[in-house]
């Protein structure tokens, strides 16, 4: 017997120790099944981390048996472990992230199949020619796959089966995934894309580290240059993995990715099916599946051979993770790949403060594409200020916007009105006793969605009919709705171009994949002429005849006590403006606006990116924020406020004082009410290079919370509600 280290996908600090039957043989990374109390569980055997005293073998459990799979490489393993530090997460997190396909544990099973048989067809028919003919070939299928591919009704393969004209087979489970062909539809690159292609490739070739900044302009043709690089990946016999957010992960983005390679590539995001995860998890495990294009929690799949990271629209805040290990998918990129030793791209238009300032001294390889393919030229941009061109009241469109879009609908061009608010208003309002309608559960105004007659919290998700009358004073008639969200715009726009023909595209307005990308098909063929959308719209699209946009409101977003929040509006003001005038002829952009003089305002309209990313670098050294300085964010929460407000201050006791460290708070958070639960915020603030989570796990976090109270710890936070 020996003992080992077993880790188990559970919130637990770290793995515990097992007794390993003589018989049994388990390396570092295989996958065991062992007792947890009355139950068994697979985990993990994990290394020794040095840390723990020797194990008392007379207590201990013993493995049940060693699952038969391929081990956790040990890359990952290693992966995991400095995540879960940086992150101060319990291990067994980290390791869930990776076991998040419970079905993809252990040996596939084939499954049941028809081919062709030996025994004569008794009577033909045309349905059974049908089928027949199919099976021909020798393939096998599944029945009903059979059926279906024959148009005929799975009683047809019964009844052939029964005669012994087809018989039953075995086949795989899943589909293989076919190798993606590096030649297969090239790109005829320009100059600066062939440049940029060139100097990452030498990387992908030797296999170094090396981070690249891949900073182009919307449309400038960023993904050509790393489908290259990703090519080169794979005749290196790599895999190669493309991040994007959830919201940019398209059909449109797949389908472009096969023209290129001629083959799917494996798709990873939250709307896979339980059978697709299984297929790609186990493909992806066994090297079949050579590159794969996901949503963050690519990062944690368990890659054979990856020799390539790709992280397109680096600068998005859906990158990080706001539950669990709140880990930051592009910066755990960098340490991936600095594990594995192979290079990665970081992809934007407006890279984020850090990257950027990364790349500007030299830390990351800077590539620079400034010109959009194929000589579009970007659009011009300018303000509308709207204390001097007030809109109608209870009307949100200015003017010189309403003027723009006409001439547009003149010239059969597309308009494009944007507002990244979901529903009618954003707030409804008892004008007979001043009452405004909140969550009972959080501090949040619920928000009037007109289309299914409801208020909703945009928070915790409860909705309620829309009332008729005050909640509070009972007056009937009173309610108004107060300020716009895009269904309002849609009504106004509506009236005002009765001829025109609108789409109205929200994340929250209930349409399946195939809908929302059937809209945006005919949007791209022209059979709209004014789109009205949230967030939803402003990534990635490609509109041919879309050459106006109109930001409904550019002020959105940025004072919301959030260090990042101008250069949020400004990447987001920036990638909806990206959006007009993608071909010949020349776009437009009109921010709505009151503070046409704020440094993003002004950086919007002179496209004078440096300046801005100048002016909130020095902004946010003087105040020692990120990347100057380091930020943790540590959330009480109780159902009572008094109690997460004196829990709080003893972790602050417990804190370590060391000079350069600052901590604010304790403080109610900006949204101190959530769910029924108070929260109470300590922000701690360190020098830049200072490894707060020792800090924090000696101090703060030794002091453990009880009853319904909960600490959670985000190191690098982006999220300040
Ligand atoms: P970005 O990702 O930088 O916004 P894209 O890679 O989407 O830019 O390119 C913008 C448009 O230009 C796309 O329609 C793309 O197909 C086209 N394009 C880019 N590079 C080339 C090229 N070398 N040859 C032909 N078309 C290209
Ligand atoms: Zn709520």
């Amino acid at each position: 017997m020996t003992i080992i280290n077993v880790l188990l996908p559970l919130a637990i600090a770290d793995a515990y120790s097992y007794l390993l039957p003589d018989d049994l043989h388990a390396e570092i990374g295989d996958f065991v099944e062992v007792p947890l109390g009355s139950r068994k569980m697979i985990g993990v055997v994990w290394p020794d981390d040095g840390k723990k005293p020797p194990a008392k073998t007379v207590k201990l459990k013993t493995v049940i048996g060693v699952v038969e799979m391929k081990p956790l490489p040990l890359e990952l393993i290693k992966f995991l472990n400095w995540v879960c530090d940086y992150y101060i997460s319990p291990k067994g997190m980290g390791l869930r992230l990776v076991m998040n396909v419970p079905e993809a544990i252990g040996v596939v099973q084939n499954i049941d199949a028809v081919r062709m048989g030996t025994g004569e067809v008794e009577r033909s028919t045309k349905a059974r020619d049908q089928v027949l003919d199919i099976c021909e070939g020798g393939e096998t299928f599944r029945k009903s796959e059979l059926a279906k591919q024959a148009g005929v009704s799975v009683a047809v393969v019964n009844g052939l089966l029964k005669m012994g004209a087809l018989s039953m087979a075995q086949m795989p489970k899943f589909a293989k995934f076919k190798v993606p062909k590096t030649n297969h539809n090239l790109a005829d690159l320009a100059d600066d894309q062939h440049a940029a292609a060139d100097t990452i490739c030498q990387a992908v070739a030797v296999q170094k580290f090396e981070t690249f900044l891949l900073d182009g302009v919307t449309g400038s043709g960023k993904t050509e240059v790393y489908f290259a690089a990703i090519a080169k990946a794979i005749e290196q016999g790599k895999q190669a993995v493309v991040l994007l957010p959830e919201i940019a992960l398209t059909v449109d983005f797949l389908q472009r990715f096969e023209n290129r390679f001629g083959v799917e590539p494996a798709p990873w995001h939250s709307g896979l099916a339980k059978g697709a995860r299984e297929r790609v998890w186990r493909a992806v495990a066994s090297g079949e599946a050579k590159i794969v294009i996901g949503a963050r929690s690519a990062l944690f799949l368990p890659f054979d051979n990856l020799g390539l990271i790709v992280v397109d629209e680096e600068h998005d805040g859906a990158y990080k993770q706001d539950s669990g290990v709140m880990y930051h998918a592009r910066d755990m990129a960098v340490v991936k790949a600095n594990i594995g030793k192979f290079p990665l791209i970081l992809a934007s238009a407006t890279p984020s403060l850090e990257t950027y300032l990364n790349a500007t001294s030299g830390r990351y390889t800077h590539l620079v594409l400034d010109k959009r393919h194929g000589g579009a030229k970007m659009p011009h941009v300018r303000s509308i200020d709207l204390r001097e061109h007030q809109p109608e009241s209870q009307k949100f469109l200015s003017e010189p916007l309403i003027t723009a879009m006409k001439a547009k609908l003149a010239a059969g061009e597309q308009s494009l009105l944007f507002l990244n608010r979901r529903g009618y208003a954003p707030l409804t309002l008892c004008r007979a006793c001043g009452h405004r309608i909140a969550c009972p559960q959080c501090d949040a105004w619920l928000v009037e969605h007109r289309f299914n007659n409801r208020l909703m919290c945009h928070h915790c998700g409860i909705s309620i009919v829309k009332p008729t009358k005050c909640t509070e004073c009972e007056a009937e008639d009173k309610l108004v709705a107060c300020g716009p969200g895009v269904e309002r715009i849609f009504e106004e726009v509506e009236l005002l171009f009765p001829e025109a023909r609108i789409e109205l595209l929200s994340s929250d307005i209930q349409m399946n994949v195939d809908e929302i990308q059937r809209r945006l098909n005919a949007i791209a063929a022209g059979e709209c002429d004014i789109i009205i959308g949230t967030q939803m719209i402003a990534k990635g699209h490609h509109f041919p005849h879309l050459t106006l946009v109109g930001v409904v409101d550019a002020d959105l977003g940025l004072e919301n006590g959030d260090p990042r929040a101008a250069e949020r509006t400004y990447q987001l003001l920036n990638q909806v403006a990206g959006r007009a005038g993608r071909e010949q002829k020349q776009g437009m952009v009109l921010l709505q606006t009151y503070m046409p003089q704020s440094p993003v305002m002004r950086a919007m309209i002179a496209q004078d990116r440096e300046a801005f990313y100048k002016a909130e670098a020095y902004g946010r050294e003087l105040a020692n924020l990120p990347p100057f300085g380091r930020l943790a964010s540590i959330i009480v929460s109780s159902k009572e406020q008094k109690k997460a407000f004196a829990f709080a201050r003893t972790m602050i006791e417990a804190a370590p004082k060391i000079t350069g460290m600052v901590i604010l708070g304790p403080a109610p958070a900006p949204m101190g009410f959530v769910r029924g639960r108070h929260r109470v915020r300590v922000l701690a603030r360190a020098p830049k290079g200072f490894k707060m989570q020792d800090w924090l796990k000696s101090g703060m976090l030794s002091v453990k919370p009880s009853g319904d109270l909960k600490v959670q710890t985000d190191t690098d936070p982006y999220s300040f509600f």
